[in-house]
């Protein structure tokens, strides 16, 4: 059925049921609603639905709604004026719905987190760094302006609903139960302002091994002229806002260059930043002749403090045979390395997969081959053996909170 504006459907709200009308001297911006709402459903395989005018009520959503999650909303605002001819007009409702247009054609706030619950060979229930987790989202909290929390009374609360959950944590040496705390602001009032009430809610759901075949390199797509994140802005932070941009870049690397992640630059100089929603690893052989793992440091802002990040250096450093650095690094050293055949492996990271290999990077108009899976002995299989040994629980560890 095709949706159109004449098959719209009313549903009135009951006479007396109607709201009185406040004080126009008294408004306050975004705070009062009108009787009616306008509703028109979608869904990719059937399209635009029938149109919905029917009381204004509170929408009811599925916690796992992409909204409460990445953000994938977009607004506008226009008004309408009653005139000295007491007739009611809109002024170029058409400027605003192209507006609409193109912005949803590129598809504010919730901040959410991720992380996963292992069951190791004695069958028991682990958590990897629950700390982490709540901490990042403690700090996005403060950068949004949310409430904070006890991050130690939210760690407990997860692992109560764990452990009632505990038998969707799956039997298997390499799938999990995905876990994802979301606190979004709740307060229904209009305004770019401090939201008055929230709410943190906590969903969790059993994924499979992330590479049910064995390793599967991917293909990065590195156009400067798209960017995650900017200086000042938030991109250290797991904020929704963050991802939903991010899809349209991702779709295109896709479909016109068949890369599957995209690997975010920054600037003039093309700065490496983050590969998809994973930090970026290479391991190379430096200009000074050592074996070295750079990923880029945090401290421009641009970047999301990945917990597998912290761990994969941390557990790197305790080796000796490589030097760990973080620092700023950029697309022009990559090229000189592997034209020089000094770069051994790129990975990304982050709690989905671990580590993702590399084999390819498009860049600048050329493709760029990464022998990430030509090594014997790959840096990146040695990180991804050590922290799983110790998610999973086969390798003891203080990073493994037992359920
Ligand atoms: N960067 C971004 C942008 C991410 O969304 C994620 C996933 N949380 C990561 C990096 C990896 O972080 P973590 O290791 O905590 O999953």
């Amino acid at each position: 059925m095709k949706s159109q504006a004449s098959d719209i459907q009313i549903e009135k709200v009951k006479q007396e049921d109607l709201k009185p009308k406040p004080d126009p001297e008294k408004l306050l911006f975004g705070h009062q609603f009108s009787d009616h709402m306008l509703s028109i459903e979608w869904n990719s395989t059937s399209g635009w639905g029938r149109p919905l005018i029917h009381p204004l009520r509170n929408i009811s959503l599925h916690p796992a709604a992409k909204v409460f999650h990445y953000a994938v909303e977009l607004y506008e605002g226009l008004k309408a004026y009653r005139g000295g001819d007491n007739k009611v007009r809109i002024f170029r409702p058409d400027l605003n719905m192209e507006r609409m247009y193109s912005t949803a054609e590129r598809a504010m706030l919730p901040a959410f987190e991720g992380m996963k619950a292992y069951r190791g060979p004695d069958k028991k229930v682990r958590l990897f760094r629950p700390d982490q987790n709540a901490r990042r989202l403690l700090s996005s909290a403060e950068r949004s302006v949310m409430p904070t929390f006890d991050v130690h009374e939210l760690v407990e609360c997860m692992k109560k609903l764990i452990s009632v959950d505990q038998e969707w944590v799956p039997y298997h040496p390499t799938s999990t139960l995905y876990i994802r705390p979301t606190l979004i602001g709740s307060e229904p009032s209009l305004g770019v302002a401090k939201t008055h009430d929230a709410l943190l809610f906590v969903i969790t759901g059993p994924v499979g091994p992330y590479y049910p075949t064995g390793f599967k390199p991917v293909s990065l797509l590195a156009d400067p002229k798209y960017v995650r994140a900017s200086k000042g802005g938030v991109g250290r932070y797991k904020m929704g806002s963050n991802y939903a941009p991010t899809i349209y870049i991702q779709i295109e690397a896709l479909e016109k260059y068949d890369c599957q992640q995209v690997l975010w630059l920054y600037g003039d100089n093309h700065q490496v930043t983050e590969v998809g929603t994973m930090n970026f690893f290479l391991y190379w052989i430096n200009e000074e002749g050592e074996k070295e793992l750079v990923t880029p440091s945090l401290e421009s802002g641009l970047i999301l403090p990945g917990v597998t990040r912290k761990s994969l250096l941390e557990l790197a450093s305790t080796w000796g045979d490589i030097k760990i650095t973080e620092r700023d690094l950029y697309m022009n050293e990559i090229i000189k390395g592997l034209k020089e055949n000094r770069v051994k492996e790129i990975f990304g990271a982050g709690t989905a997969c671990v580590v993702s290999p590399v084999e390819k990077i498009i860049y600048d108009g050329k493709t760029y081959n990464i022998p990430t899976m030509a090594e014997d002995a790959p840096v990146t299989m040695r990180l991804y053996k050590e922290l799983t040994d110790i998610q999973y629980g086969r390798v003891k560890s203080d990073w493994s909170v037992e359920i």
